[in-house]
């Protein structure tokens, strides 16, 4: 084993990676942009340097930078995590020229696997079965003509595309042309190579990966399979091992045949090769390649946790050129391991968020629950990074165990000062159809509403926000817990929302009406400065936790944060005149990729007014309304800050 490892990454993959290099007694040395200076990756490491601006280019890009600072501080071995250079055959090349060790596996097999049609081509010519598709030409007339052929609906795929980034699904002929312009442009501008392959679109499918590893003596073998099929833009955001419902017969299938498609390629290290199984008939028999994954994966620990391996430890053994530690038969696999993925993103729109992080809280870690993350107190989650921001896994001895798990850590997490994805995810993992095992990859875009904050929530929310305020009501208005009153007015803003409930006191319960005019009965359980129960006409009980911070009141509930205040009725209705601005701002920091409208236009509403270039994807911003432009206020190019004045309506 070497002695000096350099970690070419940063959050909470850096942190994991010297983690166990510590625990190896390897030396370790972290890399960091300016904007890291103070993160917890820096510190956690033995040494330190810094790489220069915050970009990725000048910083977690910057080849030339990185391998300068490991010859500086003679280390034998760079760990680049995933994202960033973790795919990058350059990087790993220009680690080979300076007899570096790169922990994964050679630059041809990464230059190889990087192209999807390079790895389709490979596995085709191994018998491996691919999604049909067409891969060659690039001229617009015959990749139409092709996805024709195929039939519709198609997807269009950057060949050096990840991440789910440039990705069009296109569902009839008219709209190919827009669809196949828009894929090159974000492919040229997200991976800096504009060519595309077509597949034919398979409507219902699963996400099912299987994770491999080999060394440098020709053992290749398998840790099982991962689903993550639980996607919102194409992209994972839970996933779990094993994969439910599916046969035995074909979970064997897909392992021997990820196993063969190693060694097809000459693979070394850690790699995961990924299918999409067809589940449109009850038992699935079919399933196909979609590619390969040259890298460690974000959800690797779910595998760690139901076989009790490290796979870090193993991608260090395996670079050093050591043999596999375990052979197939004796790799075991036991009980069943959930992973959500917690990400600094509106829930709605799934566009990336940023902020400084006000307060902070994660569940107490147990053998099973392990925590990855980096992100502390007053922590700036920047636009230049990815947005995940911490793994939570639960382990449990069976399915059940660790949906109960993952339910509680989701529920316990706080995170106050970026907008954050725990709601959607506690509702997913508490939907029927996800408890039972029944999904594919369209399940939130199917869920969506459902998932997302309703009528219902709505009313239990008021609910508990009247009945932890309602103690200090009661002193100030003169009521009497006893004593039957008369209905009252209370204004209350809950996040950007202004209510105004009539309430009644009752006994020691009282009274509401909704927006709707339906009476609630609520009885209030455990009223703490931290704690509210209640129990919302006579059935539904409800708990939330309350929080101080700086003056303002956040209640949390079902693993959202509502910030809240009580406030004079007056006061709520010209708030809502002022909230009702006729502007449109930027939802995100962004450069301006296109204007469609100019002063004076009349448009409607949900028509195309500009789109936004962020995180080397393009956001379309539509109308909010109908109405008319009186001014735009930006330019081409222009890089907008979040909230940024776009475009004023008359
Ligand atoms: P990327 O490399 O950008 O992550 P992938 O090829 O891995 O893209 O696909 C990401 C996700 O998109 C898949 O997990 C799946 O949900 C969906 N997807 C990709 N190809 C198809 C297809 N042919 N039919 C249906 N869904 C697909």
């Amino acid at each position: 084993m070497f002695h000096k490892l350099l970690i070419a990454n940063r959050g909470e993959i850096a942190c994991r990676i010297i983690r166990t290099a510590k625990r190896l007694g390897v030396t370790t040395v972290a890399v960091y942009s300016e904007a890291d200076r103070a993160a917890e990756h820096v510190s956690f490491a033995d040494e330190a340097y810094s790489l220069g601006a915050p970009m990725p280019s000048e910083s977690y890009l910057n080849i030339e930078k990185i391998i300068q600072i490991a010859k500086e501080t003679q280390v034998e071995a760079i760990h680049p995590g995933y994202g960033f250079l973790s795919e990058n055959p350059d990087f790993a090349e220009a680690c080979e020229a300076e007899k570096i060790i790169f922990v994964g596996p050679p630059s041809a097999v990464i230059r190889k696997m990087g192209l999807k049609n390079e790895a389709r081509r490979e596995m085709q010519a191994s018998k491996v079965p691919v999604v049909p598709g067409f891969m060659g030409s690039q001229s617009p007339s015959v990749l139409a003509d092709m996805a024709f052929k195929i039939g519709f609906p198609i997807v269009i795929k950057p060949v050096a595309g990840g991440g789910g980034k440039g990705m069009q699904f296109v569902s009839e002929p008219g709209l190919f042309e827009d669809a196949l312009r828009r894929a090159e442009r974000e492919a040229q501008s997200a991976f800096g190579n504009a060519d595309v392959l077509i597949e034919k679109y398979l409507p219902l499918v699963r996400h099912v990966e299987v994770q491999i590893f080999a060394d440098q003596h020709g053992s290749v073998v398998h840790l099982f399979e991962r689903d993550c099929s639980i996607q919102r833009r194409h992209q994972k955001i839970i996933e779990e091992t094993p994969a439910p419902h599916l046969p035995d017969e074909l979970k064997r299938r897909m392992w021997a045949t990820a196993i063969t498609s190693a060694k097809t390629i000459g693979y070394v290290g850690a790699g995961t090769v990924e299918f999409l199984v067809d589940v449109s008939i009850p038992n699935p028999t079919q399933f196909y390649f979609m590619e390969m994954n040259t890298r460690l994966q974000v959800e690797h620990v779910v595998t760690e946790m139901v076989t009790g391996l490290d796979l870090v430890e193993w991608q260090l053994l395996v670079a050093a050129g050591l043999p596999l530690p375990l052979s197939q038969d004796e790799i075991t696999f036991f009980g069943h391991a959930i992973e959500t993925r917690i990400y600094a993103e509106e829930e709605e729109t799934f566009l990336p968020a940023a902020g400084k992080i006000h307060h902070i809280r994660w569940s107490e870690p147990s053998p099973n629950l392990r925590i990855e993350t980096a992100l502390k107190k007053d922590d700036e989650v920047s636009v230049y990074y990815d947005p995940l921001i911490a793994k939570l896994i639960a382990f449990g001895r069976d399915r059940s165990e660790a949906l109960q798990h993952i339910s509680k850590a989701l529920i316990d997490t706080e995170v106050i000062g970026v907008a954050v994805n725990t709601g959607l995810l506690y509702q997913v993992v508490q939907h029927p159809e996800y408890q039972q095992g029944h999904f594919a990859t369209n399940f939130i875009e199917l869920q969506k509403k459902v998932l997302l904050f309703s009528h219902r929530d709505d009313i239990a929310l008021q609910a508990l926000v009247c009945g932890w305020i309602a103690g200090a009501w009661q002193k100030a208005m003169g009521w009497t817990v006893n004593h039957a009153n008369t209905e009252q007015n209370i204004g209350l803003q809950i996040l950007n929302k202004f209510y105004s409930i009539p309430v009644s006191f009752k006994r020691s319960e009282f009274l509401f009406r909704d927006e709707k005019s339906v009476q609630h009965t609520v009885a209030v359980e455990v009223r703490t400065p931290t704690d509210i129960s209640i129990v919302l006409d006579g059935q539904g009980a409800f708990h939330g936790k309350i929080l101080q911070l700086k003056g303002a009141s956040i209640l949390f509930w079902q693993a959202r944060a509502y910030p809240f205040r009580a406030q004079d009725v007056n006061d709520f209705e010209v708030a809502e005149e002022v909230g009702m601005a006729r502007e449109l701002t930027a939802p995100m920091v962004g450069v301006v990729a296109a204007v469609f409208v100019k002063p004076n236009q009349l448009v409607k509403k949900g028509e195309k007014l500009i789109i936004l270039e962020a995180m080397k994807m393009e956001h379309i911003l539509v109308a909010p309304y109908e109405g008319s432009i009186k001014k735009v206020t930006v330019q081409v190019g222009e890089l907008v800050p979040l909230h940024g004045l776009l475009i004023e309506f008359l």
